[in-house]
């Protein structure tokens, strides 16, 4: 311990329902990061040692872990959250999906593989593996402290890093559950350890001059958690918000899509990234589809369904989202001005709402959903773009789906379910825009974690050797010769 961490300064979770103290945890200051940094720097070269079955073993044992103890964990999620037992349940089970996915596929995924060497130098093979960068840094937000972090943790970690996760201030029991459970499976050196606090802390972790960032989080705290990346040129994952969109053909399943729109919108009271808060529908269901919205919000009960706002001062941010559209010609079926109360919020639809509202415009994080009738799919392809964020997105339709899906600027898109990329191991999660950049989940999450070490080994000497103050004017002219028939006689354009 150094003389800072002594007088350690600490702060309180609370649970959000109740404002009862469920834990009370250090702020960690710079000294205590870097030298948390230092530490895993050893713990990564032991880690890169132990190969892929290594980690793999002990990577698949603490997702068993999780397993035989997810109940334990979802009550930790739900002291601290405030929401509901199952739903803390579904996103440690995704987590866990994740986690067994990156376990398995690593090897394939990121191990030695062949390269063609071209024709000019056939006397090569060539090859790729992906290594780990080394200690990454996992920046966390408290909506879903299990299943988002971990989308960064289990891919660096099965890539072979070792990780230092600073979890949201709002959900830190869940980040220090997560890091003893894999001690318990790895007691060997400090693979994944765990510092707590502010944005600060986060801040100093940042600067620890670790080999990457993986940020979760609001758009603002990622740019300036990118500003101060460019110090030491410390590269960034920024996964940041959204204003996913959900559309509605003329040909969808309207029972399908309304049911989606309502657990899209509302479920984790709208607290998800990729929680539906845009709905544009074509003219000629707008009706039928607004009637059902209505009739399935009415059994959605906070408190039974879905839980408080889990941070106090987002619910100015609501009440502010849901009186801008109704004070500019918009109403609200269900909610409205009085939906808001101290901890719960009431959920609410709003039709009508100008598209430059801050209802339409900003990320509202609440249980409300803005529906708006469009002409054709055109007019939604157009408006759901229309935004700065482009996270997620769903498209109802029997026969457009998948044209539709192409047509939207937003990282993922789910057709005919909602979110269901999220539980995908295979598929690459991240956005574009205001949402961010760079990818966890599937392959390309895997390779957001390690660097491509290209090898080129010659097999044979060749008599035309191109790489030597031997070359000949002859062996030139040849070159000329081969490389016009290899690429010289197509026509031109
Ligand atoms: P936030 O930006 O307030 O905080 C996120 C984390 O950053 C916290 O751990 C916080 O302590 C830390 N932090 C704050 N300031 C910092 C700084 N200057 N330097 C380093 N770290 C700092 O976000 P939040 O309220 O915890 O989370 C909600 C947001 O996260 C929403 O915008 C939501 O859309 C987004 N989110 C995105 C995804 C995704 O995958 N794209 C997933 C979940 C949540």
């Amino acid at each position: 311990m150094t003389a800072v961490d002594v007088a350690q300064e600490t702060f309180d979770s609370l649970n959000p329902a109740t404002d009862e103290v469920v834990g009370t945890y250090p702020v960690h200051g710079a000294e205590r990061v870097a030298e948390t940094v230092a530490r895993a720097r050893g713990a990564a070269s032991w880690w890169a040692s132990l190969g892929f079955d290594g980690r793999r073993a002990r990577l698949l044992r603490w997702a068993a872990q999780m397993t035989r103890r997810m109940d334990e964990l979802c009550t930790v999620v739900q002291q601290e959250t405030g929401k509901p037992h199952g739903d803390a349940q579904l996103e440690t089970v995704l987590a866990i999906e994740h986690l067994t996915w990156a376990a398995k596929h690593a090897p394939k995924i990121l191990g030695r593989h062949r390269r063609s060497p071209g024709l000019l130098l056939s006397n090569h093979t060539a090859s790729v593996e992906y290594q780990p960068l080394g200690v990454i840094g996992v920046i966390g937000p408290w909506n879903y402290p299990v299943h988002t972090p971990l989308g960064s943790i289990s891919y660096a970690l099965a890539a072979g890093n070792a990780v230092v996760f600073k979890p949201s201030e709002y959900t830190p029991g869940v980040g220090k559950w997560l890091v003893d459970t894999f001690a318990e499976v790895v007691p060997e050196q400090p693979v994944f350890q765990l510092v707590t606090g502010f944005g600060k802390t986060g801040a100093a972790l940042v600067s620890a001059g670790v080999d990457k960032i993986a940020f979760t989080g609001s758009t603002g705290t990622g740019k300036k958690i990118m500003a101060a990346a460019a110090e030491t040129l410390t590269p960034v994952v920024i996964e940041a918000g959204g204003k996913d969109a959900l559309l509605v053909d003329s040909d969808a399943d309207i029972a399908a899509a309304a049911d989606a729109a309502v657990w899209g919108a509302f479920s984790n009271a709208g607290q998800t990234c990729i929680g539906v808060e845009r709905v544009y529908v074509h003219q000629d269901v707008y009706d039928t589809f607004v009637d059902k919205v209505v009739e399935l919000t009415g059994k959605v009960r906070p408190g039974t369904e879905y839980g408080p706002i889990t941070m106090p001062s987002q619910l100015d941010v609501i009440r502010r989202h849901i009186a801008d559209g109704p004070a500019r010609g918009g109403r609200a079926l269900t909610g409205g001005k009085d939906a808001v109360g101290e901890r719960f919020v009431q959920p609410t639809v709003l039709v009508d709402v100008p598209e430059d509202s801050e209802a339409v415009e900003e990320e509202t994080f609440g249980p409300t959903m803005t529906v708006a009738k469009v002409r054709d799919m055109d007019e939604a392809v157009e408006k759901a773009n229309g935004t700065r964020y482009g996270l997620g997105s769903t498209v109802f339709s029997k026969r457009n789906g998948l044209a539709l899906a192409a047509r939207l600027k937003a990282g993922m898109t789910s057709v005919n379910a909602p979110l269901s990329f999220a539980g995908i191991g295979s598929l690459p999660f991240g956005g574009v825009g205001d949402s961010g950049f760079g990818r966890i989940h599937g392959p390309e999450g895997l390779r957001e974690f390690s660097r491509p070490k290209a090898v080129a080994r010659q097999r044979f000497a060749v008599p035309i050797n191109l790489t030597t103050f031997n070359r000949t004017e002859k062996t030139d002219k040849l070159v000329a010769k081969l490389v016009t028939l290899m690429h010289g006689r197509r026509a031109n354009g």
